[in-house]
């Protein structure tokens, strides 16, 4: 099984990727944290990552779907995977359609998980990451908060805020989803391929509300 997510920065894609990436036994990938990855191990690739990446505009495609093809070729996205943050405009799109189709596999589903700028910017300058590359846990510090402040539930790790959840990378970041990323909730509706979840700050919806909505869609 092949699922995209989209949705703008922090719209939880990442939360309800690993979610259902658990319930359906398949590997979970996220762009940005394959990224964040080779960011920590510096060398050249790094850096020319970490400059796009802190400004918050897209890395080129070129190395982004270099980086992505590598992952998807690793033994544990034989049966399938979430991709999270992937891809993030139509050429990169296109791009993972032939990369699936050489292997006789395709897309199954994109699941778009819809929010205001508002809410968004509301939501990103509150999120806490656990930066262990093990755990990746998401906190909120309005909704969603460590037991222990500024300590991982999971694995005891310091949480920390993301270089590019800060207010000026989060505006940037949103310019640049409209700009590109927007263009993929037609491209996927176009081939009928697009489950799309509405969701505002007070409607009480949370990530395992969603996740039961896509297992229901599946079992059907
Ligand atoms: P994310 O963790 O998905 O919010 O991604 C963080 C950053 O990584 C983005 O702002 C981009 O700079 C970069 N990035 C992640 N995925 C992609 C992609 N598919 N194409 C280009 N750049 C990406």
């Amino acid at each position: 099984m092949y699922i995209v997510m989209l949705g703008k920065p922090g719209s939880g894609k990442g939360t309800v990727g690993k979610m259902l990436s658990e319930s359906f036994g398949i590997a979970h990938i996220s762009s940005g944290e394959l990224f964040r990855n080779y960011i920590k191990k510096a060398g050249n690739i790094g850096k020319t990552i970490e400059e796009y990446v802190n400004k918050g505009i897209l890395v080129p495609d070129d190395l982004t779907i270099k980086l992505v093809e590598k992952r998807l070729n690793e033994k544990d996205c034989e049966n399938g995977v979430i991709l999270d943050g992937f891809p993030r405009n139509i050429a990169q799109a296109e791009e993972l359609d032939n990369f699936l189709k050489e292997k006789n596999k395709k897309i199954d589903i994109a699941i778009e998980l819809n929010l205001s700028d508002s809410d968004i910017i509301k939501r990103i300058i509150t999120r806490r990451i656990c930066p262990n590359s093990e755990c990746r846990e998401v906190y909120n510090l309005d909704f969603k908060k460590p037991v222990k402040d500024g300590i991982c539930d999971k694995c005891g790790t310091e949480l920390i805020q993301r270089d590019d959840d800060k207010e000026d990378a989060i505006k940037q970041r949103l310019e640049t989803y409209h700009n590109e990323s927007e263009k993929l909730v037609k491209y996927y509706k176009s081939k009928d391929l697009l489950y799309a979840v509405k969701l505002n700050m007070n409607s009480g919806k949370t990530s395992e509300d969603v996740v039961k909505e896509v297992e229901e869609k599946f079992k059907k």
